[in-house]
């Protein structure tokens, strides 16, 4: 597998990243994770207009799925299109909110996405095989951990603290984590993990290697979530930047 990052700026877009979309691509097989305000440039930039096969929305937070909205106009109005249905795995309210949020009353998105509703479980996308669970956050929200030939990746999406989440991650290669807090603030209940917990979850799931994702860079800082991280986790980590690729 490897690993695409397209955006990473957590809950809003930073001055460096547009917010998350991670491309993902096996046996020439491209899934894109969640589509995030800024990323259809770095979509354009790192991969091609129209390289995802598939789509999947962790949840339906606007930092995670805006750009699914301008990607409609692409699809549906290519001078060589319109391309046909593509697939996207998304919380079950997708095809309404999506809906709603294009803002054409008398249309739905039909003629451009192939709505699935996710719950959790495993099943097949293209060459993965994928496992979603429910996370712990406000909305309905979908960690997910991917395998193929041998190989896993586990992202968190957002949440807070949860067992689910150590079960997805339990030896992944790569956990692509969120670190949105900073440790020793007084941060709200059940929203986000802080760079700390990010690195006690990598070390409980015996994870191969951690990336941190989902930086909140007008709140935080970025040294002090690192540190926080590797004080829990002694593997290797790093903070993801748009444009960055791992091999999984
Ligand atoms: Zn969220």
């Amino acid at each position: 597998m490897r690993l695409t990052v397209l955006g990473c700026a957590g809950s809003f877009p930073g001055p460096e990243s547009p917010c998350s979309a991670y491309l993902i691509e096996a046996d020439g097989f491209r899934l894109l994770v969640d589509f995030g305000p800024g990323s259809l440039s770095n979509l354009q930039r790192y991969a091609g207009l129209h390289a995802p096969d598939a789509i999947l929305l962790s949840h339906l937070h606007c930092d995670h799925i805006l750009d699914a909205l301008n990607y409609v106009v692409v699809r549906r109005y290519a001078p060589d299109g319109p391309y046909p249905p593509l697939p996207v795995y998304a919380p079950s309210g997708a095809p309404d909110r999506l809906t709603t949020a294009y803002g054409q009353e008398d249309s739905t998105l039909e003629d451009v996405y192939q709505f699935y509703g996710l719950q959790p479980g495993t099943f097949p996308i293209g060459p993965f095989t994928v496992t979603v669970d429910r996370m712990n956050h406000p909305v309905e929200t979908y960690g997910v951990r991917l395998e193929h030939q041998g190989r896993v990746l586990c992202y968190s999406a957002d949440t807070a603290p949860c067992e689910a989440l150590l079960r997805l991650a339990q030896d992944a290669d790569v956990f692509l984590c969120e670190a949105s807090y900073l440790d020793g603030v007084d941060n709200p209940p059940d929203l986000h993990l802080t760079g700390r917990e990010a690195g006690e979850f990598a070390t409980k799931a015996g994870v191969g290697r951690l990336l941190l994702t989902h930086l909140v860079a007008a709140w935080g800082s970025e040294a002090h979530t690192v540190e926080s991280a590797a004080a829990a986790y002694a593997g290797p980590l790093e903070v993801v930047r748009p444009g960055a690729g791992y091999d999984v």
